[in-house]
């Protein structure tokens, strides 16, 4: 019997997962690695829910810049900062900044679209295989704002028009028809048609993590703490453990750069920390995840109750949680909304992002045994799917019929 390729995937969140099983149906052998348990607190635990084909447009754009003090005076905004983090932060904040013109914005928005428009399609071939009874729902997601920053709602809708993201304005008759329980704080809004939502992100994790399991996938619980090479093989390395694999994937969202950065090479990773809270009982409220664009921050109807979610918040992987941020998502929530209990569960989260908005999928500059899938900043959930199979396609070496060199680590070199 002919020898398998092994695979080994380090990092089995949302991205290692998935890769792992369009691996499998490629034939690989494949080993995941974890420090935790698949389906516990990681990001795609924590996140809104949202499977988003539309939301190609990214943060750096001509306009944001202008917004970000009045972002950060605000109590009620979305952007807060660490500021003991604020120096280790600044060489990402000017490749932030160098990416916010218009042509860098519609580079990001055009390759990000390449991707998300099949991210639902690539989701259907790994949920046709598991039962998700009542876990996904296919209401949209509603954006709704006042009369604030209209221009950049009017950019948005724009450039989702140049680009064909599917959209349906609203005005605020159809806003309340949907959403009755909203309080009529609003200008305007969008609905999303194709959207879908999670009603329980970790336990879809979960399922997609135990079909891995049940197809002969294999799964060590390690904290994985360098890579190096046996003849050009690729070892996977704890502190006491050696695994050695034909190749590998390297999928440790946020926490990625610690292993890259043993490979020589130097990729400006970073986190957008974000938060969530529940309101538990009160996923009856809305139909379909609300985004309310003037605070950035939304509510997505889940298992746990209602999930509030959001915060831009720049402080690395290591400062503890801030309360002015819960604080901050529990004013949103009673703005839109009366009569919510107390809350519960206080999360934090870490979005894997690059200073230009796009992921990195592809082999590393150094090794072309080693393979990267991380950076997929606020869509990593939606993202799952589409970047494992375009990197299962990668590693079999497959055609695509996609650009994929906007995704390469190369463009930091
Ligand atoms: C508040 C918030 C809301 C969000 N909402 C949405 C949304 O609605 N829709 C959307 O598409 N995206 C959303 N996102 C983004 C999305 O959740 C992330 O982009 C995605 O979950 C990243 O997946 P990942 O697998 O790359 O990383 P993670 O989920 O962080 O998984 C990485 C895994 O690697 C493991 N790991 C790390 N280092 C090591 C190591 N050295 N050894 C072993 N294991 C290691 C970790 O334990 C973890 O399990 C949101 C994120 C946040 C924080």
């Amino acid at each position: 019997m002919e020898k398998k390729i092994k695979i080994g995937v380090i990092g089995a969140g949302i991205q290692g997962v998935c890769s792992g099983l369009f691996l499998q149906k490629k034939g690989f052998e494949v080993t995941l690695f974890d420090r935790n348990e698949p389906g516990s607190q990681a990001a795609s635990y924590g996140n809104a829910g949202h499977f988003s084909p539309y939301a190609s447009i990214p943060l750096n754009r001509p306009d944001i810049l202008t917004d970000v003090p009045a972002m950060l005076l605000s109590s009620y905004g979305p952007l807060a900062l660490k500021w003991n983090y604020v120096p280790k932060m600044i060489p990402w904040f000017l490749k932030f900044i160098k990416n916010c013109s218009t042509k860098n914005m519609m580079h990001t928005a055009k390759y990000m679209h390449q991707i998300l428009d099949l991210a639902l399609p690539a989701y259907d071939e790994l949920f046709d295989e598991i039962d998700l009874s009542g876990l996904v729902e296919n209401q949209g997601i509603m954006y709704i704002w006042n009369d604030q920053n209209l221009k950049s709602r009017e950019l948005e809708i724009n450039i989702r028009n140049e680009i064909g993201a599917e959209q349906q304005l609203l005005n605020k008759k159809e806003i309340h028809d949907l959403e009755p329980n909203i309080k009529k704080i609003y200008h305007g809004g969008v609905l999303y048609k194709k959207a879908r939502h999670a009603r329980n992100p970790g336990k879809i994790w979960l399922k997609l993590f135990q079909n891995f399991l049940k197809k002969e996938g294999k799964f060590i619980k390690l904290n994985i703490q360098d890579l190096n090479f046996d003849e050009k093989k690729p070892i996977i390395r704890s502190e006491s453990q050696r695994f050695v694999f034909d190749k590998v994937v390297i999928a440790c969202g946020a926490f990625s750069k610690k292993l890259t950065d043993k490979l020589y090479e130097n990729i400006p990773l970073d986190t957008e920390r974000g938060y969530h809270i529940h309101f538990k009982g009160c996923d009856h409220l809305i139909s379909r995840p609300v985004v309310f664009q003037n605070r950035g921050f939304g509510m997505t109807p889940m298992e746990q109750g209602l999930r509030v979610v959001g915060t831009v918040e720049f402080g690395g992987l290591k400062n503890s949680l801030s309360k002015s941020r819960i604080n901050n998502l529990i004013s949103n929530a009673k703005y839109l909304l009366d009569g919510l209990p107390e809350h519960e569960d206080e999360w934090l989260g870490f979005r894997p992002t690059l200073p230009d908005y796009l992921p990195v999928i592809g082999p590393s500059k150094n090794y072309n045994n080693i393979f990267y899938c991380f950076g997929h900043h606020h869509l990593g959930w939606t993202l799952g799917a589409i970047s494992g199979k375009i990197i299962s396609k990668m590693i079999s070496n497959e055609k695509t019929n996609l650009d994929l060199k906007p995704y390469s680590s190369l463009r930091f070199s």
